[in-house]
Order: C-alpha cells, then sequence, then structure tokens
C-alpha cells in the first residue's frame, strides 16, 4: 500500500477547542479519515500532543517522508513513525500526530480488505478469538470534578449495565431521562449532569432513587471514576462501596500510588466485594506502567484511550498484555471528544469487558453508542 494523499485539518472538538482531524488516501483502500479526541484530567504519564497548527506541520513532514514508501503492515508504519520521532513521550512529532495517522492507516486497510473496522482491528489484537457483541457500558450520567464548573470532586458517576443487544442503551437513555426531569441541570463535558451541591455521596442516592423507580428486571451497577490526583480530600471510598454497592472504582488513588491501589484492592478482597479497581492515570495505556501494575497487584483492569499512548500498535500492545493476564480491559473515550466512534469497533474487536463513553447524549457520545447498534444490527447483512 501506499500513501497518496496526507493532510491534518484544524477542527472543532466537543468543548469547542481545536482539535486534529487527519485525512489519507492510499492506492488500496481509497479515503480514510480520523478526528482526535482530547482529555483534562490527564495522566502526568500520556504522551506528548502537540499544538494543532505544529501537528499540521510536522503531518506536511511525514508526508514528504512517506512518500513513495511501501506499506505492508500496521505495525510497520506505526514503527517507523516512533523511529522517526524518536523519544519516549512522542514530543517531536506528537502523539496526537501519530496517532490520527496510525488509525487513519487502520481505517484505510479494513476498506482495502472490504472489511468492517472492527473485523479489522480483531486479526490485530487475536485472529482466534471470536467477538461476543457483548460488553459492559459505562454511562457517565452525573459529572464532577474537573468536568464541572461545581459540584462534587469526584469526576464521574457512572452506571454500568450489558449492551445486551442494545437494550443497555435504551436502559441508560430512559434512566438519564428521568435523572434530567428531577434535576433540570446543566450538563458537564462528558453529557452527564452538573450539581451545584459539593457533596460527594449525592449523586450516588440520586442515582438509586432513579433507578429504584425505574425498577428494571436488566442489571444495573453503580461506579465512580474519582480521579484521585486531581482531588485534595479524603474521601471514604470504601464506605460508598458499601452503601451503594459499587462495581468499578477507576483511579481512586493518585497516579503514581501503585502501593495505594494495592492495599485498597485487598481491602476490599477481604471483604467479600467483587469492586473492581481500574487504573487510568495509573497505567496512562502504557505497556511499561501496565506491567509494573500487575507486578504490583494494583489493579484488576485498565482504561485504555489511544490517545495516551499515541499508536495503534501501542494500544494493542496494552490490550494484549492486559487480558494475557486476566485484567479487565476498559475502551474509554476523552472528554473533549468528536464524533469520531473508531473507539467503539476497538472495543468490540478486543472483547473488551467495557466501553465508556459518557452519557447517552450529545453526539460526540452517542456515536459511540450509536455505532455499537450499527454493527449489532447489521452484521449480518451488509454494512451502509
Ligand atoms: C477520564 O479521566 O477517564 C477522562 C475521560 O478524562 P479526560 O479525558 O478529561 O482526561
Ligand atoms: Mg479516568
Amino acid at each position: 500500500m501506499k500513501i497518496l494523499f496526507l493532510k491534518g485539518i484544524k477542527i472543532l472538538d466537543s468543548r469547542g477547542e481545536e482539535t486534529l482531524k487527519v485525512v489519507m488516501k492510499t492506492d488500496r483502500g481509497g479515503w480514510s479519515s480520523v478526528s482526535l479526541p482530547q482529555g483534562k484530567s490527564k495522566g502526568k504519564k500520556e504522551v506528548i500532543s502537540l499544538k494543532v497548527n505544529e501537528s499540521l506541520k510536522r503531518i506536511k513532514e511525514i508526508f514528504s517522508f512517506l512518500a513513495n514508501k511501501k506499506i505492508s503492515s500496521q505495525e510497520q508504519l506505526d514503527r517507523l513513525l516512533l523511529k522517526l520521532d524518536g523519544t519516549e513521550n512522542k514530543r517531536n512529532l506528537g502523539g496526537n500526530t501519530i496517532l490520527g495517522i496510525s488509525l487513519s492507516l487502520a481505517k484505510n486497510f479494513a476498506q482495502s480488505r472490504k472489511q468492517e473496522l472492527y473485523q479489522y482491528l480483531k486479526e490485530l489484537i487475536n485472529k482466534k478469538e471470536k467477538i461476543s457483541f457483548n460488553l459492559k457500558l459505562l454511562f457517565n450520567l452525573i459529572n464532577g470534578g474537573l468536568h464541572s464548573p461545581s459540584g462534587p470532586s469526584i469526576q464521574e458517576y457512572l452506571l454500568l449495565t450489558n449492551l445486551d443487544k442494545g437494550r443497555g442503551i435504551w436502559l441508560a437513555s430512559k434512566i438519564y431521562h428521568s435523572l434530567g426531569k428531577k434535576l433540570k441541570a446543566g450538563l458537564g463535558d462528558e453529557g452527564g449532569f452538573i450539581l451545584r451541591e459539593r457533596d460527594n455521596e449525592l449523586p450516588l442516592r440520586l442515582l438509586k432513587q432513579i433507578v429504584k423507580k425505574i425498577n428494571s428486571s436488566q442489571k444495573i451497577r453503580f461506579g465512580l471514576d474519582v480521579a484521585a490526583s486531581n482531588i485534595k480530600e479524603k474521601i471514604n471510598i470504601l464506605k460508598l462501596v458499601e452503601k451503594y454497592n459499587l462495581l468499578y472504582l477507576e483511579d481512586p488513588k493518585k497516579e503514581n500510588n501503585f502501593a495505594g491501589f494495592r492495599k485498597l484492592r485487598e481491602e476490599l478482597k477481604s471483604q467479600g466485594k467483587d469492586t473492581l479497581v481500574v487504573g487510568d492515570d495509573l497505567t496512562a495505556t502504557n505497556p511499561q506502567r501496565i506491567k509494573r501494575a500487575i507486578r504490583e497487584k494494583s489493579i484488576d483492569g485498565i482504561i485504555v484511550k489511544p490517545n495516551q499512548i499515541g499508536s495503534l500498535t501501542e494500544a494493542i500492545e496494552a490490550i494484549k498484555i492486559a487480558k494475557k493476564n486476566k485484567l479487565k480491559v476498559i475502551i474509554s473515550h476523552r472528554s473533549g471528544e468528536t464524533c469520531d466512534n473508531f473507539i467503539a469497533d476497538l472495543a468490540l474487536a478486543s472483547n473488551a469487558w467495557g466501553l465508556k463513553s459518557g452519557a447517552p447524549s450529545r453526539s460526540e457520545r452517542n456515536s459511540k453508542y450509536n455505532r455499537l447498534l450499527e454493527i449489532l444490527n447489521l452484521r449480518n447483512g451488509p454494512m451502509v
């Protein structure tokens, strides 16, 4: 395959900030494009994203470098770009620049093989495993922390339910609307409601009340992304786990506190809880950090955000390490998003435990949920 056209474009993200879109044409796959998300509560160990204008320049340079080169695989191009960058944190080319090219190539390869993206990605991740077409959805219904101008310091109040042939999406939508009627509140960065009260427990109380009223037979549990690196005060997490039967705790400790993660895990297990302790800022989709968390028994699962590490090959490496070590994988959006839905395909392709894409509202969040619905409904027939 040869790249015939490569260009970066400056576009708006869901917060109205500048982000990068990459457009590619190859001699085999035709046109493809990818729009990149951006984090706000970023981990210190994430790779560097360049300012969009800088990325645009780098993409021009990379295009001249790649012109007439034969690209035989995803990994070959990704490794070439990593070598060209030559740094650990991708500060020369930018994680956003490299990832934009990397994901555009993935879409292009899928097209050239007349495959859906998730089918192509599955082959990169694990040729033998069958896709289950089911996973947990983690809906962020109340936004706090850095994603809200007011309210609790905990960042995300999550409703967890199974995709279950699409039923989970409609259930979350029903709960989201009931919550909206009750709160009559504005929305935070990820489409969840914002509150005025600082009380960290109030959102869980509200969610519990609403879910009780809805009285669904489908399994519903709650979870939190504490994003503890951004919090100063002490929060009694164990009390919240006990009171609200929490299934999921993301970043309950600060991003370098591997021992603190482990201690909390041990406490939960010793109390017979099934609560999962998950690393986001802790592990930063970085294979070395994930290996350390495994060695130190810090976590039950990892968040995978491709733009934390900056190439598809490395994100897949993170997924493979996690799966091999029986860690749960949760593929995740960022707080600043676009309507690109690459991560929905990635979640199905990797048989991830879960997908986190915010509230079931606003197009940049729903594009991921809608892609799942599209795949579920069309996978036995022609995709349109
Ligand atoms: C998160 O912490 O899980 C998250 C999505 O935050 P951000 O994208 O703002 O870094
Ligand atoms: Mg997080």
